[in-house]
């Protein structure tokens, strides 16, 4: 909500009036222009509503947008997140990419050095697997997560790794640098307070399978409010009539985002069509679309993949789609660092 004081408000009225809202725990954020009588509040929509008719209050405007610390509208810049040498944010575009789930240290190593080599920013895998069946493999765990490390250290690439439970947080800040929250925790609100707890890593929030796009900027507020600005949104793909594709890989939803929020927005084609051969032409498609950055899925082989190998990429095609994306983010006004 947005308040505009009266004018002519006795200055010490107007800090005691300003100091009443903080003491019923809203932020304040002054608004340029009104000779500084505009206020963004950013807090409970109850609590909010009960200053709308102060008697100091000359106009209060009831925004549609219930997210304000993720909105462009109060933070017009792009946010940069760091990660390893690189920023994901701005003008760059980049690429994390590895398989779905890590399966072995040989399999780790040789899509480690194979993604490296082809000019990826950072390495994904998952230890922790979100399964629908809980007889497919479940990821190796903590064990999975010094497989990731061992192999990503020869290349000082970062490390992305999804985390399902908060309880591996301090496991996962020993040995990853940045944090996944996935499609079927989007809205785990225990778990986004969690993340958003700590500074240390920052976190890729995947779209929820059937989440609006509100909704994925509420959950992400829910990590920059418990104090974690260092967010990234990933589009994944949702849950539509189309049964041809895996997904419906929603790119509308990266030029909404990109208008409505300064965090980064990342494109995952390979779960957002769940075919590799669809992932070149969409991951080109994302770029076009405004995304910052790619996560793809990469196997030395797929075809032996132990999950996700109908929409991973071998180390050839992956080699081949950077190859073709540099030109193509230039012409965008992008750089692949
Ligand atoms: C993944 O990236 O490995 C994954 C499980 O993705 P999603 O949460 O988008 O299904
Ligand atoms: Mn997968």
């Amino acid at each position: 909500m947005y308040l505009i004081l009266k004018p002519g408000l006795d200055p010490d009225l107007q800090n005691r009036f300003v100091e009443e809202l903080k003491a019923a725990r809203l932020e304040v954020v002054p608004l340029p222009g009104l000779n500084r009588r505009a206020f963004a509040l950013v807090g409970s929509p109850e609590i909010t509503e009960r200053f709308a008719t102060h008697p100091y209050v000359e106009e209060c405007i009831r925004d549609a947008a219930p997210y304000k610390r993720v909105a462009r509208a109060l933070h017009p810049h792009d946010t940069l997140v760091p990660l390893g040498d690189v920023s994901i944010g701005g003008d760059s575009f980049i690429v994390i990419a590895g398989p779905c789930a890590v399966e072995t240290p040989e399999q780790m190593q040789s899509v480690a050095a194979a993604v490296r080599a082809a000019g990826a920013h950072g390495l994904r895998g998952g230890a922790f697997k979100p399964r629908t069946s809980p007889y497919s493999f479940q990821g190796h765990g903590r064990s999975g997560l010094q497989l990731l490390r061992e192999a990503a250290s020869p290349h000082r690439l970062p490390i992305v790794t999804e985390i399902m439970d908060a309880e591996d947080l301090p496991a996962m800040m020993e040995s990853v640098q940045v944090l996944q929250v996935g499609t079927r925790n989007m809205q785990n609100f225990s778990l986004l307070k969690a993340v958003g707890s700590q500074k240390k890593l920052p976190v890729i929030l995947k779209r929820g399978l059937a989440a609006t796009l509100e909704e994925l900027l509420l959950a992400a507020e829910y990590i920059v409010d418990a104090g974690n600005e260092a967010v990234i949104l990933c589009e994944r793909g949702i849950r539509t009539f189309e049964t041809a594709t895996r997904n419906t890989l929603d790119l509308n939803a990266v030029a909404w985002l990109k208008t409505k929020t300064h965090l980064p927005v990342l494109v995952d084609p390979s779960h957002g069509t769940g075919l590799s051969e669809l992932v070149p032409p969409l991951s080109k498609a994302a770029l076009a679309a405004g995304a910052d950055g790619l996560l793809i899925e990469v196997h030395p082989d797929p075809t032996r993949a132990w999950s996700d190998g109908r929409q991973s990429l071998d180390p050839q095609s992956f080699t081949r789609l950077m190859r073709e994306l540099r030109p193509l983010a230039q012409l965008f006004g992008r750089t692949l660092p």
